[in-house]
């Protein structure tokens, strides 16, 4: 008798498709990793020896006081500035162009504290570089929604600025607080770089450098407070090995309260010295960085003479 051919079994089709489908998986994970390796060698900022940045926030209009309860002082901005000159680093000092008071509910131009624009000018002209720090530095839900973040206002501030100190290329946020329209905003109005956000690490995004986070030595902190602690010296130079490529050190003048505070960073300096340690301004580190970019893309591009 005639066997009748039997059809094949179909769980060698289950198998087979099985096979087809974790194959398909992994090359879509493969594909996906390879894109992202790829994306992350176009875009990332490499700097071709380690760069530290010094990031001093909240130059904003102090003339009547209402901030002196909080440590904001002329002298103590001076303080903190003599200690970073007095190693021969300059920093980037992040300028507000309308500080909101809460208590009083008013906004305070930088432009009419003239005491305050006359030094930042001088600290310009000695190599410090102005930024802008927000517009209003007001994080507070109720009373400034929105506001940090808004178009017109990112811009009525550089342009404020601008006024006061000529081009100002780098954009810091107020109160380390970040979002997508704030970053959005900054990087179309042109800033060159856009400091201290939460990247994991430096890129470019077209023309604009994006950095990470700062380490700020700031441990315990408030708002319109008057009680502040830094982390012990230790710490600052934990941080600073830890990151191999940009690393960036943000200070406001009004927590160093007491000379141990300023002791500290004058020893974190003094290591920084000792490690010949590269100390640039953003704008600087940004052009370093922009270069080494681009010696490295001219190098993926094969020479056709
Ligand atoms: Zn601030």
């Amino acid at each position: 008798m005639r066997k009748t051919t039997k059809p094949k079994p179909i769980a060698l089709t289950w198998k087979t498709a099985a096979i087809v489908v974790v194959a398909l998986a992994v090359g879509a994970f493969a594909a996906q990793w390879a894109h992202a390796q790829w994306t992350d060698a176009q875009t990332r900022a490499y700097a071709e020896q380690k760069i530290t940045i010094i990031e001093i926030d909240d130059y904003w209009n102090i003339q009547d006081g209402y901030f002196a309860p909080y440590g904001y002082s002329y002298e103590n901005y001076a303080d903190v500035l003599d200690v970073i000159e007095s190693h021969g680093y300059r920093a980037t000092l992040g300028a507000v162009p309308q500080i909101f008071n809460e208590r009083t509910r008013q906004h305070y131009p930088l432009a009419n504290d003239s005491r305050m624009t006359a030094w930042l000018k001088e600290k310009q002209v000695q190599g410090h570089e102005i930024a802008q720090h927000g517009y209003t530095h007001c994080l507070n839900e109720q009373l400034c929604k929105g506001v940090e973040e808004n178009y017109e206002n990112i811009a009525k501030g550089k342009k404020e600025l601008e006024a006061l100190f000529g081009p100002v290329r780098t954009y810091l946020p107020p109160g380390n607080s970040w979002n997508n329209s704030q970053y959005y905003n900054a990087k179309v109005l042109g800033f060159d770089t856009v400091g201290n956000t939460h990247v994991p690490r430096p890129y470019f995004d077209g023309g604009t450098l994006i950095t990470q986070r700062s380490f700020d030595p700031v441990s315990l902190w408030q708002w319109h407070a008057q009680k502040f602690e830094h982390y012990p010296l230790q710490e600052w130079v934990d941080a600073y090995e830890k990151e191999p490529n940009v690393f960036i050190l943000q200070l406001h003048s009004n927590t160093f309260n007491n000379a141990q505070k300023t002791e500290d960073l004058d020893g974190f300096l003094d290591y920084l010295n000792q490690q010949n340690a590269t100390v640039l301004t953003y704008q600087d580190a940004y052009r370093v960085l922009r270069k080494a970019k681009q010696k490295e893309k001219n190098k993926m591009i094969p020479n056709d003479r």
